[in-house]
Formats: C-alpha cells, sequence, structure tokens
C-alpha cells in the first residue's frame, strides 16, 4: 500500500516537473522556478490534501513512537533494578534489556527494518 502511494506521489512529481512552461510569475526573470505551469485543480488540490494528511500521520506517529520508546526504556530500567541485566546502545543510546532480541537492540533492529522496507521505495529527493 505504502509502496503504491510512493510510486503515484513520485509519477506526479514527475508529471509536474516535466509539464511543459505556461509563463512566467514575475516577469523579467527566467528562472526555473519562475515558470508556472499549466495542471488540474483537482489533481492539485488531491495531492495538496495527500501530502498535508502524510505530514499530519508521519508527525503523529513520530510523537508516538518516541512515547512508545520511552515508555519501553521505563520498563526495561524496572525490570533491571530487580533482575539486571540492562543494556545502553551505544548507537541509538537507548537502554533495553539482554534478553530481549539476543541482546541485539530493538531499537536499531526496528530502524534497520523499516529502513529495508522503504529501500526500494522511490525517493522525494529524486522529483
Ligand atoms: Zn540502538
Amino acid at each position: 500500500m505504502l509502496d503504491r502511494e510512493l510510486d503515484e506521489i513520485y509519477a506526479l512529481g514527475r508529471k509536474y516537473s516535466e509539464a511543459p512552461r505556461k509563463g512566467w510569475i514575475v516577469k523579467g526573470s527566467r528562472k526555473r522556478s519562475n515558470e508556472t505551469i499549466e495542471v488540474s485543480r483537482d489533481e492539485v488540490k488531491g495531492l495538496a490534501r495527500d501530502l498535508h494528511t502524510a505530514l499530519y500521520c508521519e508527525k503523529a506517529f513520530l510523537y508516538e513512537l518516541s512515547n512508545l520508546r520511552h515508555y519501553m526504556e521505563q520498563i526495561a530500567r524496572q525490570i533491571a533494578d530487580n533482575e539486571g541485566g540492562l543494556k545502553h546502545c551505544a548507537k541509538c543510546f537507548c537502554d533495553y534489556l539482554e534478553t530481549w532480541l539476543d541482546g541485539k537492540c530493538p531499537y536499531c533492529e526496528a530502524a534497520e527494518a523499516a529502513a529495508s522496507m522503504l529501500k526500494g521505495s522511490v525517493s522525494s529527493n529524486d522529483v
């Protein structure tokens, strides 16, 4: 689902960047960034709505992830107070228990898994 949406957004970005020039926004400046292009109003409104939704979801997800990581670290510290086994990741500076994921840092493992899932997707920097 995410890959399909990214592909559609990438395709729209390519379409807009290759759209024929219709004129200049400010007369006298012939820079490419000053060009106007003709695109469908509904298409632009839809793209703006989708972008707003995506940015909102991204921010909400980051706050949720940050809180979840904080709670996991609190749980790890509370368990380690009684049983020991607290580890501190030198890479991401988070605390976790050595019994979790065979001693591997769960936060770094999750970050690597997310990165590998997105690896095949197009980058917005390509547009
Ligand atoms: Zn880590």
